[in-house]
């Protein structure tokens, strides 16, 4: 059986996915289940589980995991100042995290509620 997170499949493209970005850390596609107009996972290709499980070692995965959400905010056309976006991490159930590779959500294209629900 194979011991892969369901991301870790989207990235080796055993998993149907939109991806929409992909560099020599990351890979990011389209939530199956959109929350807003523009719904991106950005996920590193090392399979870290959460951020609470990074280690010094993943400081230059967790870097471009940032600088990927910058270049797919650009390539989508919704990094500008006025609008703009948001990025999220969500850690254990009290957050709703789902899938235990870690990732960064990145919504836009509607106004988003602050705090959070
Ligand atoms: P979490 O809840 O862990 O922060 O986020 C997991 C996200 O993965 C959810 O927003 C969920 O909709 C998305 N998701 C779950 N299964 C799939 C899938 O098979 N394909 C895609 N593209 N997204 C998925």
């Amino acid at each position: 059986m194979s011991d892969k997170t369901l991301f870790q499949k989207i990235i080796d493209r055993e998993i149907p996915a939109t991806i929409v970005y992909e560099d020599d850390h990351c890979c990011a596609f389209n939530d199956i289940t959109p929350q807003a107009p523009v719904h991106v996972l950005i996920v590193p290709r090392k399979p870290i589980p959460r951020v609470g499980d990074a280690v010094a070692a993943d400081q230059a995965q967790l870097g471009a995991l940032l600088l990927a959400a910058g270049n797919v905010a650009r390539q989508l056309g919704v990094d500008d100042r006025t609008k703009g976006f948001r990025l999220v991490i969500n850690q254990g159930a009290d957050a709703g995290e789902t899938v235990p590779h870690m990732h960064v959500h990145l919504l836009a294209g509607r106004p988003l509620d602050w705090p959070p629900g």
